[in-house]
């Protein structure tokens, strides 16, 4: 077929709409129908659920199918969908890339092994192993705050494959089936009630070679993707929910509070923040440094929507209902405002935002880390790290 007679994008989307109507199709079916037409990630290649086409076109697309009703794959398989399926689509090989189908339609959950107990902001300082045996790799280490690896079938691990090299240097990046014999995960439980993360635990488990996602030890470069991927969706996700949370907050400053002008000040100052954070998403172009400005404007501004939201409702605003059903936030704004602590630590904290923005898009003077080449083994560590087999 000529690239003159291949479907445009809105010509595959009537064609999906038509052929798999959302309201009378299965929404696994659907999402299925949506990746073999092109339309997951229109911006990516046929085989990654792509159409090759300008990345802009991707949220013109997401907005056209939730007008239409269509099912929406993120809230099922988050890391999956924002984070995991990008970086599988940039790195992975013919085979590793077969994976993204049933990412994509939740078929299959997955998570994101990248924090340690010693390893968070710091990431590229991570101590968990990966030490090669023959055709396979051994994985010892611990990660924390691994959310849903208590749900999901698969990972994205970095792991330390080389003691002798700067701490950036010696990473690589794995696909990790979680039920592998040796990975153990337990369950952390947080303020909202909810266990939304883990600890994960790996105890001489067994990887296959071709496990490896990109380059041996180059598991930085494929992490920077993943990241840069996580900031740009968990930005979005706070616009996208721009109209949503402040509508909570004038509802009740309606209900509660009509005609007190102090408040009323604090409830358009917020609206506007709200504005603020939609625009400054829209215009958000692909994944990168800038991205930083999302994510620390979003996670901040959610904060700061909830919180006024449960100050204007006063003691109806402290209610928690009795059930950890569903998404912590859609359980009221108490459950809400309690959830949007995590917003400013979870996909890098706001400091560590400010260090990216500052150093790569303000270009000021670095943060010194000491010297580049110093070999990872040498770096004096605060954590000690958990011996194998303990
Ligand atoms: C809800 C939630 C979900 C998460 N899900 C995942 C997940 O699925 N997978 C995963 O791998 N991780 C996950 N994380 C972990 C998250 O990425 C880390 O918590 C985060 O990167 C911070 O690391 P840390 O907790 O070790 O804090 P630390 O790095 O120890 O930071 C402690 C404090 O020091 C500050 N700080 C540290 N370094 C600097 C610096 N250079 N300059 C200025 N200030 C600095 C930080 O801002 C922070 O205030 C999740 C976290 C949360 C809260």
């Amino acid at each position: 077929m000529t690239a003159t007679c291949s479907p445009t994008i809105e010509e595959r989307l009537e064609a999906l709409l038509r052929d798999h109507p959302p309201a009378a199709t299965d929404p696994v079916e659907f999402l299925r129908a949506r990746f073999d037409a092109g339309l997951a990630w229109v911006h990516y290649p046929p085989d990654c659920g792509g159409s090759d086409a300008e990345p802009e076109m991707q949220r013109t697309v997401a907005r056209r199918l939730r007008e239409a009703g269509a099912p929406d794959p993120f809230p099922t398989n988050p890391i999956g969908i924002g984070m995991v399926g990008p970086t599988i689509a940039h790195h992975g090989t013919e085979a590793q890339r077969r994976h993204l189908r049933r990412l994509w339609t939740g078929e299959d959950l997955w998570c994101q092994l990248f924090s340690e107990p010693g390893a968070g902001s710091d990431l590229a300082g991570l101590a968990t192993r990966a030490v090669r045996d023959r055709d396979e790799w051994v994985v010892d280490g611990q990660k924390v705050w691994t959310s849903m690896a208590d749900r999901a079938r698969y990972g994205l691990l970095l792991a330390r494959t080389d003691v002798d090299a700067p701490k950036n240097k010696g990473i690589t990046a794995f696909l990790v089936d979680l039920r592998t014999p040796g990975i153990e995960v337990r369950p952390l439980r947080q303020m909202t009630g909810d266990a939304e993360f883990n600890e994960v635990f790996f105890d001489g488990a067994r990887l296959p070679a071709d496990a490896v996602l990109g380059p041996e030890g180059q598991g930085w470069h494929v992490a920077f993707t993943t990241l840069m991927n996580e900031r740009a969706s968990i930005g979005d996700a706070f616009a996208s929910s721009g109209g949503g949370p402040i509508d909570g907050a004038i509802a009740a400053y309606r209900e509660h509070h009509a005609g007190d002008a102090v408040r009323r000040d604090r409830v358009v100052r917020t609206w506007i923040e709200a504005e603020l954070v939609r625009f400054v998403s829209a215009r958000a172009g692909q994944p990168g440094p800038a991205g930083s400005i999302v994510k620390l404007l979003g996670a901040e501004h959610a904060q700061r929507v909830f919180e006024l939201t449960v100050d204007l409702l006063g003691p109806e605003g402290q209610l928690v209902p009795t059930s950890t059903e569903g998404s912590p936030w859609t359980r009221g704004p108490q459950v809400a405002f309690l959830r949007s602590r995590a917003t400013t630590i979870e996909g890098g904290t706001s400091e560590v935002m400010r260090n990216i923005l500052a150093e790569r898009v303000l270009g000021l003077p670095r943060e010194d880390l000491g010297p580049k080449d110093r070999p990872w083994k040498d770096i004096p560590r605060a954590v000690t790290d958990r011996p194998a087999g303990s």
